[in-house]
């Protein structure tokens, strides 16, 4: 927590944004978060990893099996959310809080719920120590969602999911959207679900490119 943002990381940071764009990340405001957000900031005190990989564009371990995603899943995920200012979002998988920045940096109001304890703890304090005092932490399984700050206008679920979780469709507003990986940690699909009426959805698969990312479980991890 008492590492610093220097000259040299906004440079790196200037970087990865172009590196982004060029991978056909479009959206400005996406792009000027990835360049804002300090990301080296998320990696956890004890990684030995921050300093020399932050800015590429590569997942990294955080602990607990966990990972902070790549830089591009991040960037991917926000753009396809289309975010608004102050959009209620919530995250499914707060793991390190870098995407939550990144959503808060877009002018988002974030609810973002992780299964284990250890990282919750660990995160929450940090996001507050960073100033991203428009990102709400919560301790639970996320296949609840979080249904006393309900409806969302957006919900981004971080983890591969092999079906759609129920509990989380009537959570979501009317014209809401939901970003999610679906299917296995190695190959996963992304969709998007939109909210057209109650209990009416249209899916848009997005991406028929894999993408890679921890599987979401069930209960949590004390
Ligand atoms: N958004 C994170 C990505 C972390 S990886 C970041 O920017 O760093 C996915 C996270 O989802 C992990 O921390 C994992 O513990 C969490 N997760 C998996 N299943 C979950 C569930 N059912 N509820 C809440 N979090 C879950």
């Amino acid at each position: 927590m008492d590492q610093i943002d220097t000259y040299r990381h906004k440079g790196l940071r200037k970087e990865l944004a172009v590196q982004l764009r060029d991978k056909g990340i479009a959206d400005k405001n996406v792009l000027n978060a990835i360049e804002t957000v300090p990301r080296h900031l998320f990696f956890g005190n004890d990684s030995i990893f921050f300093e020399t990989h932050a800015y590429e564009d590569k997942a990294f371990p955080i602990g607990e099996g966990q990972t902070i995603s790549q830089p591009y899943t991040v960037a991917y995920q926000s753009e396809a959310l289309q975010i608004n200012p102050k959009d209620k979002v919530l995250e499914i998988g707060t793991g390190s809080g870098y995407q939550a920045a990144v959503l808060a940096t877009l002018g988002a109001r974030v609810f973002s719920i992780e299964r284990h304890r250890k990282l919750f703890e660990r995160t929450k304090p940090l996001l507050e120590h960073l100033g991203y005092t428009h990102v709400k932490c919560f301790f639970g399984d996320g296949f609840e969602g979080v249904p006393s700050y309900a409806l969302y206008d957006k919900i981004i679920i971080t983890a591969a999911v092999p079906e759609l979780p129920k509990k989380l469709l009537p959570q979501l507003a009317i014209g809401g959207k939901m970003v999610l990986p679906f299917g296995n940690e190695t190959d996963c699909t992304m969709l998007r679900i939109t909210k057209q009426a109650e209990g009416q959805y249209s899916e848009e698969i997005l991406s028929p490119k894999a993408f890679a990312f921890v599987p979401m479980l069930k209960g949590k991890v004390f």
